[in-house]
């Protein structure tokens, strides 16, 4: 029994970390997340049922485990330096230059790689397990994250390979849509935002609570693999290549580069092409090759004499700023922004730059009239980095008392940053309200986007977010550019909306610091709106994951005469007020497993997978004999000739609805 559970552990344990490497490292998954998360809840049950075989490189621990109290400190196998920089073209063929004197006029290569902006991180590997990972730290100390880095999908917790024990280095880094997904997370929850990728990478690896980090998507790209901190391979690009073999995330852009016009190529290519990347680089680090080479150069007191990091030039550019504006946003948070002089900055013309709010503006001392350097990274606000030159007319900025939209008035509450119109009815906030109450992950509502918005809230056709549920056609077609086709497709999207669980309502309500994850926190503790709605400050708090903050701000927004009213609107329209448990699901695919191949006519992979699950059918990867139905769609690949080889039924977007009441 014990050996039986011992090989249906590692079984699963081995197929986690495959699916994790094709999902994570080569971005080619195999199966879909809810089979992953299936597969990770057995393990994690027959974990719990024989504690004697938890490990630490179980796929399990990739969750987070305890809050901790602080970081040790842990010095580094050999030390981590940094490398010089090249600032410019010139002081790269300075570099080169050194580098040719210093091997005599041996012939030599480079090895390019992106030099990735993120936070520097050493992983140590005994007998084939990762057992610490320590953040660079002053390059000779550093800090002890090895619960946190566990959390990194990306990075094996287990390695096959003949060396015993290993150390790799890289960077832990947060790609760009994972970035943007968690600051307008943090917006929705009323939370600072992050200034820039590598912060939040930085922030997200030293929080404390690893199940925190686990949700980040941080990722870990390696470049040195490094044996009793010597390197081991005889070159870097043979060091890359053994890396990706043992399953390391290796940045792929890296190449070989014969002289210095092909290393001058290479960075001018990736300066003006960085923007094609999925995540942020600030330059290009170039090695020589040869680790015989890069020992004979050796290094200088605070950097090897073999490399170099060419550093891009910030994307940076001078302008005037001719007002100070104020956005209000859908909690009704005031944004000063700047409305600049056009002016192009890497190729893009920007005529506005946020300032993200009234401290900000004091701390760069910025008004109206002067003259400021702006800067702009990937696909990130522009942002003002300081005052170059003050105007001879200048205009200080000073946050209006009353609402530029709706004229209601402006509070800032003790320890926010934030200054806040407080009438729930302002049309900013409404618009604003409406678009995330319809976004997909809220309560999904196709169609209804900014331009409809737009039009529904000035035409006064909508007034407060449950007027949307009393739209008709005949106010639809008085819109612009709307077909009664598509008026109709809204008003079924809206229709269908009514049927959301109580977590996406409650999200949808767009209560300060409650998000999508404290929204089904709130509704498993308390089962229905009302209770939450009723429940004081401190019954609020016993839901997990909620303080006094969070709760303060639930309180108050039931407390609130208009949000009342909203509630009851709400409920006219017949919301699901109650929460629903998993076993209230529908049951017409009961027990069914169907399997999606190829592009649908109207239903994205996604939808097709929610609506089968909410009928309570199952959607697998793969075909297989357990399989009851595969829906084809267009360019049905390998799975459609595996299900006819089974003789399972193949079935169209048509047949699939029709099942489902
Ligand atoms: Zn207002």
């Amino acid at each position: 029994m014990e050996h039986d559970a011992y090989q249906q552990i590692e079984h699963l344990r081995d197929e986690l970390r495959r699916h994790e490497y094709l999902y994570y490292v080569l971005d080619q998954p195999e199966i879909t997340d809810a089979e992953y998360d299936a597969m990770m809840r057995s393990l994690q049950v027959l974990e719990q049922q024989h504690p004697e075989l938890d490990s630490p490189d179980s796929p399990t621990h990739r969750v987070g485990g305890a809050p901790r109290e602080g970081f040790v400190k842990l010095r580094h196998s050999s030390p981590m330096l940094s490398l010089d920089n090249a600032l410019n073209e010139a002081e790269l063929r300075e570099f080169d230059r050194r580098v040719r004197e210093g091997l005599n006029g041996e012939s030599f290569q480079y090895t390019a790689e992106l030099k990735m902006d993120g936070l520097s991180m050493a992983a140590q590997f005994e007998q084939g397990r990762m057992v610490r990972a320590i953040t660079r730290g002053d390059g000779e100390v550093g800090e002890d994250v090895t619960e946190n880095a566990r959390t990194i999908r990306s990075l094996p917790l287990r390695v096959k390979d003949a060396l015993a024990r290993f150390e790799v280095r890289g960077e832990v880094m947060m790609n760009l849509a994972a970035f943007n997904h968690l600051n307008a997370q943090r917006d929705r929850e009323g939370l600072p935002r992050y200034a820039n990728p590598r912060n939040s990478a930085a922030g997200s690896l030293r929080i404390l609570e690893p199940k925190i980090t686990s949700r980040r998507k941080l990722d870990y790209y390696v470049y040195f693999l490094l044996v009793n901190g010597e390197q081991v391979e005889h070159s870097q690009k043979a060091a890359l290549e053994h890396l990706a073999r043992m399953g390391f995330h290796v940045e792929g852009h890296h190449q070989t580069c014969r002289d210095i016009e092909e290393l001058a190529a290479f960075c001018l290519h990736w300066e003006q092409n960085r923007d094609s990347l999925p995540f942020q680089i600030d330059g290009v680090v170039a090695k020589v090759d040869s680790i015989g080479q890069q020992q004979r150069l050796g290094w200088t007191a605070k950097a090897p004499r073999w490399a170099i990091a060419f550093k891009f030039p910030p994307r940076q550019a001078e302008t005037l700023v001719e007002a100070i504006e104020v956005q209000v946003g859908r909690t009704g948070a005031l944004t000063p922004v700047a409305h600049l002089k056009p002016v192009p900055v890497g190729g893009v013309i920007v005529s506005r730059a946020t300032l993200h709010n009234e401290d900000e503006v004091q701390r760069l001392g910025v008004q109206a009239g002067d003259t400021v350097i702006i800067e702009r990274s990937g696909d990130v606000i522009p942002k003002v980095v300081r005052v170059k030159s003050p105007g001879a007319r200048r205009t200080p900025f000073r946050m209006p008392k009353h609402c530029p939209v709706c004229g209601g008035e402006i509070v800032r509450q003790e320890g926010e940053a934030a200054s806040r119109c407080i009438n729930t009815d302002c049309p900013a906030r409404l618009k604003e309200s409406i678009l995330h109450f319809a976004a997909r992950e809220v309560m999904d509502i196709e169609g209804m986007g900014e331009a409809l918005v737009d039009q529904l809230v000035d035409r006064g056709l909508v007034k407060n977010v449950a007027g949307i549920y009393g739209l008709t056609l005949d106010d639809l077609l008085k819109l612009e550019r709307m077909g009664e086709k598509s008026a109709r497709k809204i008003l079924d999207n809206i229709e269908r909306s009514r049927k959301r669980p109580l977590a996406r309502i409650l999200n949808g309500l767009g209560i300060p610091f409650v998000g999508e994850r404290t929204a089904q926190l709130l509704a498993e503790a308390f089962g229905s709106l009302d209770a939450i709605a009723q429940a004081d400050r401190e019954e609020l708090q016993r839901a997990e994951e909620v303080g006094p903050k969070v709760s303060a701000s639930i309180y108050e927004f039931f407390r609130e005469t208009h949000n009342r009213q909203l509630v009851e609107r709400l409920r006219a329209a017949g919301l699901q007020f109650t929460f629903a448990h998993a076993n209230t699901r529908g049951t017409a695919l009961r027990d069914l497993t169907f399997v999606l191949t190829g592009t649908l006519p109207t239903l994205t992979r996604e939808e097709a997978k929610q609506r089968i699950e909410a009928a309570g059918g199952k959607v697998s990867g793969s075909v297989s004999r357990k399989t009851n139905y595969v829906v084809a769609g267009e360019q049905a690949g390998s799975k459609l000739d595996k299900a006819r080889e089974l003789g399972i039924d193949i079935i169209d977007e048509v047949r699939l609805l029709e099942m489902i009441p």
